[in-house]
C-alpha cells in the first residue's frame, strides 16, 4: 500500500457512513493529504466543521470535486446517480469516483451514462451501519472486521480498483469482489429483508388496539426489542434500497413467506421434529456468524 492513498478525497454526503470514513481518516493520520467535505444541507456543514472532520467544507459540489483524486458519494441510493451527473463533469481526469451504496443494479445503470472514460467507478458497500444517520452518528471503528463488497464492472482499471480496496482495507475492513447481481441478491437476502421484516412487525404491534400496544411497549421482550432497534433506521434511506432492489427483495422475499407458511403448517399438525429442525438450523447460524466475527 502505498501512502497516502489519495492526496485529495472528496466526501459527499457526511452522514454515519461518510462521517465514520472522516473519522477514521482523522484518527489515522497520512492516508489522505486533504479532506474535502461537501454536503447540501448548512446544518450539516456547520456541524462538520464544528466536529473538525473536513480541511475545505462546502455547499458548492462542483469545487468540492474539482482537485480530488477521488469522490466518495455517501447519499441515499435514490440520489447516487443524479449527484454523480452533476458533479462528474466537474471531476480531473484520472480521478476515481467511487459510492457506498446499498443496492448496485439500478444505481450502476442510472449512472452509467453520466461516466466519463477518464474517470474510473468503483462501487464499494461497506456492510456497516447502525440505525442512526447524520454526522453525529458516525464512528471511527464502524467498518473494523466488517466485509466491504466492491462491484467494480469490467471496464474499471485494475489500478483503480485495488487503490479502492486498499481504502477500505485501512478502514478496517474485509474486501470481496463481486458481480452486480450477486451483491444485490445476497444484501436481499441478509440485510433488506430482515429490516423489511422489522418494520412489518413494528407496524403490526402499532395497529392493534391502543391498551394491546401499551402492553406490547411496557412488556417488550428482547425478541421484540431487537426488531425495534432495526425499525427506528432512516425511512428515507431504506425507500431507496426497497425500491431500489426490488426485485431480489421480492424474490427472497417469496421465499421466506414459503418457509413461514411451512413453518405455520408445523406448529399447526404438532410436527415437532420440523419446528425443532428449523429453531436448531437458526442456533447454526448463529454458532458460525460468531466464529467469522460478525455477530
Ligand atoms: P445518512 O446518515 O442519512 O447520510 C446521508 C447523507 O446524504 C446526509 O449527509 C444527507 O444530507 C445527504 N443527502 C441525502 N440526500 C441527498 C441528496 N439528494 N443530495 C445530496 N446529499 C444528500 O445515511 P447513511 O446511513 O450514511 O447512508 C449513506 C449511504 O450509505 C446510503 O447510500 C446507504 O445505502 C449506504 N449504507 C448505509 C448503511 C447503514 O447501515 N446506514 C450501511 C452501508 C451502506 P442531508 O442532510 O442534506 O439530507
Amino acid at each position: 500500500m502505498t501512502m497516502p492513498l489519495f492526496g485529495t478525497l472528496c466526501v459527499i454526503g457526511p452522514g454515519l457512513i461518510g462521517s465514520s470514513v472522516l473519522r477514521r481518516l482523522r484518527a489515522h493520520l497520512g492516508l489522505v493529504d486533504r479532506l474535502v467535505v461537501a454536503d447540501r444541507d448548512p446544518a450539516v456543514l456547520e456541524r462538520i466543521r464544528e466536529l473538525d472532520l473536513g480541511d475545505i467544507v462546502t455547499d458548492d459540489m462542483q469545487k468540492a470535486v474539482e482537485n480530488a483524486d477521488c469522490v466518495m458519494l455517501c447519499v441515499p441510493v435514490g440520489a447516487i446517480a443524479s449527484v454523480a451527473a452533476g458533479i462528474l463533469p466537474h471531476m480531473k481526469p484520472g480521478a476515481i469516483l467511487t459510492d457506498v451504496g446499498s443496492t448496485r443494479r439500478s444505481v450502476v445503470e442510472a449512472l452509467t451514462p453520466h461516466l466519463r472514460d477518464d474517470i474510473a467507478y468503483v462501487p464499494a458497500h461497506p456492510m456497516a451501519g447502525t440505525e442512526h444517520s447524520g454526522p453525529d452518528a458516525g464512528f471511527a471503528t464502524l467498518f473494523e472486521d466488517r466485509w466491504c463488497l466492491l462491484t467494480p464492472s469490467g471496464d474499471a482499471p485494475q489500478e483503480a480498483i485495488d487503490r479502492i480496496a486498499d481504502f477500505w482495507r485501512a478502514m478496517g475492513a474485509r474486501i470481496r469482489i463481486m458481480d452486480t447481481d450477486h451483491h444485490d441478491t445476497i444484501c436481499a437476502m441478509v440485510s433488506h429483508l430482515p429490516h423489511l421484516i422489522a418494520f412489518t412487525i413494528c407496524g403490526t404491534a402499532d395497529t392493534l388496539a391502543e391498551d394491546m400496544r401499551a402492553e406490547v411497549l411496557d412488556f417488550a421482550a428482547s425478541g421484540f426489542r431487537d426488531f425495534t432497534r432495526i425499525a427506528a433506521s432512516d425511512p428515507t434511506m431504506w425507500r431507496d434500497i426497497f425500491l431500489n432492489n426490488s426485485d431480489a427483495l421480492l424474490s427472497v422475499l417469496d421465499r421466506f413467506s414459503q418457509d413461514a407458511a411451512a413453518m405455520a403448517e408445523a406448529i399447526r399438525k404438532g410436527d415437532e421434529k420440523t419446528i425443532v429442525e428449523t429453531i436448531s438450523r437458526g442456533r447454526r447460524i448463529r454458532r458460525s456468524l460468531i466464529e467469522n466475527r460478525q455477530a
